[in-house]
């Protein structure tokens, strides 16, 4: 068995130390911040609980089929609330909202308030969404490429199945939906994606069928449950966690990942070096530059998903226009795309979106007082000062107040602290203080985004949101069972039965 290192806690990170510890490797883990969990991290501040990064516990068929690999069971470490609303919107236009249930028999009528005659089209679009996931999951989102031969194969599959998901994704909505209320609902999971309607290919409308049909979760306690499970399971097959350790450089020698030197200049043998840093950072600062693979025009060519502001707030109150997860659409959808994308800006009119867990989780928020996550998608690489973002910040609270029936927010505010594009790039390395990572156009699908494995040097792995299949909690998880495969060798698209019986 070979002594693996992994640069890196976040999702992905973990998740492969679980998976390679089970299968009797021999797993380091180095990280550089305080606490593991990578963007899904927490902290708590004057009796509020807050969940940074990640919020909405979504594909719960990938967590059970991961943590089936491992021979648990989810239930053994989560305890999963389905939300009732999954979340509500807010229409700026007009003020008004809608509930919505991943549950048609009560979203149909919702949706046919908004455009008559919409039932048995979205029914034939879902029907799509589904056999759409069904391929990606057996065929796609689990397979590791090693040539474009693998994505032609798949291209052909597709077509095949007559679903013509390649066009954007806004094009696909139009051809089904007439209502810009009803587009706007199908198109904004895509957000979570770090992408928008225009430059994605309608491949990833299966996030509809993973949002109408599966269902939103919550872990109580907060999604960083999901970290402490999977740092309990990495213990117990051995894992050595190194916490407030950096990796400075990823040691190789003919071309051979052999080892990594730390922030103090320790320098430790590997026989295998897993990457779960921001792969930007990788490549330019941890390698060499005749280990690179990819050159400094590659880097600026790519489309970087959004960064984010995020207001973390403790409110001495409680708000029953919210729910848990809320969303407030702007009223210039394709504008607000633009200043994200394609001439970055702070937002005019902005989409937003506030998770108030408190709702679901006493435990998260002092009795009569909220724990509220704001989130404004911004472009990365956005400049600013501090007294910029405090002004945007108050802008934005005002919105909040006016448009999502929140009387009272700011005067009682007791805790806010403020998180942005800087904080991404210090925290997390991340390239232009992107949130989330590349987004999921065309040109950064599958073959097209940086592989798993490093084409220059042997025995150098990439897991987490930059490599296949992208970006989301379980979607890193998937990265890690792909990088899991490649090291043992085995060569199975479809998502691995059981790990522990490949032994
Ligand atoms: C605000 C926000 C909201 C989100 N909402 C959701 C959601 O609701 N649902 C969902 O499923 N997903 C969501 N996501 C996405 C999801 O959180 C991420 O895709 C996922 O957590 C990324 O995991 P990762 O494996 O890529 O690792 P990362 O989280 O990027 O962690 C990488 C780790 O590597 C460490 N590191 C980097 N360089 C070094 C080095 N040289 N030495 C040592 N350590 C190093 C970093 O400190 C970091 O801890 C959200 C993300 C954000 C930011």
């Amino acid at each position: 068995m070979a002594r693996i290192c992994i640069i890196g806690g976040g999702i992905g990170g973990l998740a492969s130390a679980c998976l390679l510890g089970a299968r009797g490797h021999e797993v380091t883990l180095y990280e550089k911040n305080t606490q593991l969990g990578g963007r899904a991290n927490r902290f708590e501040a004057e009796g509020f609980t807050f969940d940074m990064g990640p919020s909405w516990y979504l594909m719960p068929d990938v967590f059970e089929n991961f943590f089936h690999l491992l021979g648990e069971r989810v239930e053994e470490h989560l305890t999963l609330t389905k939300l009732s609303p999954s979340y509500r919107i807010f229409f700026k236009e007009d003020g008004s909202t809608v509930d919505m249930y991943s549950d048609l028999n009560t979203d149909i009528p919702t949706l046919e308030a908004l455009e008559a005659g919409v039932g048995p089209r979205l029914k034939s679009y879902l029907s799509n969404a589904q056999q759409q996931y069904e391929i990606a999951k057996a065929e796609f989102m689990y397979k590791n490429y090693d040539s474009l031969l693998d994505f032609i194969n798949l291209r052909s599959l597709i077509y095949g199945s007559k679903l013509s998901v390649f066009s954007p994704m806004e094009s696909y909505v139009s051809r089904y939906f007439t209502s810009e209320k009803v587009k706007k609902i199908i198109q904004y999971p895509l957000v979570f994606l770090g992408s928008s309607p225009y430059k994605t290919p309608a491949l990833y409308s299966i996030m509809n069928h993973i949002d109408f049909e599966m269902g939103v979760y919550y872990p109580q306690g907060g999604m960083y449950e999901v970290v402490k499970a999977l740092v309990r399971i990495a213990q117990k097959h051995g894992v050595i966690f190194h916490t407030e350790t950096e990796v400075s450089r990823i040691i190789t020698t003919h071309k051979r990942a052999t080892g990594v030197e730390l922030g103090n200049g320790e320098r430790v043998s590997y026989d295998m070096v897993v990457s779960n840093g921001d792969i930007h950072y990788t490549e330019t600062q941890l390698l060499a530059p005749e280990d690179r693979q990819f050159s400094q025009k590659y880097w600026e060519m790519r489309t970087l998903a959004p960064s984010a502001l995020i207001m973390y707030l403790g409110v001495k109150k409680t708000f029953d226009s919210l729910t848990h997860h809320n969303l407030l659409f702007s009223e210039d959808w394709k504008q607000n795309f633009a200043e994200i994308f394609d001439d970055p800006q702070w937002p005019t009119d902005p989409s937003l979106y506030v998770c108030a867990p408190s709702k679901t989780d006493p435990t998260v928020a002092p009795e009569g007082h909220e724990n509220l996550f704001v989130l404004v998608p911004v472009a990365s690489g956005l400049e600013y000062t501090e007294k910029g973002l405090e002004h945007y910040a108050e802008r934005m609270l005002d919105t909040l107040e006016e448009h999502m029936n929140l009387p009272g927010l700011k005067e009682n505010v007791i805790y806010k602290r403020l998180y942005s594009v800087e904080d991404f790039a210090r925290d997390y390395y991340s390239y232009q203080g992107t949130a989330l990572g590349l987004a999921h156009t065309m040109r950064q699908t599958a073959i097209f985004r940086p592989n798993n494995v490093s084409r220059t040097v042997d025995n150098l792995f990439y897991v987490g949101a930059n490599t296949n299949p992208g970006i989301g909690v379980p979607i890193c998880l998937i990265s890690a069972e792909m990088v899991y495969k490649r090291i043992a060798g085995i060569d199975i698209d479809a998502p691995l039965a059981d790990v522990l019986s490949s032994k």
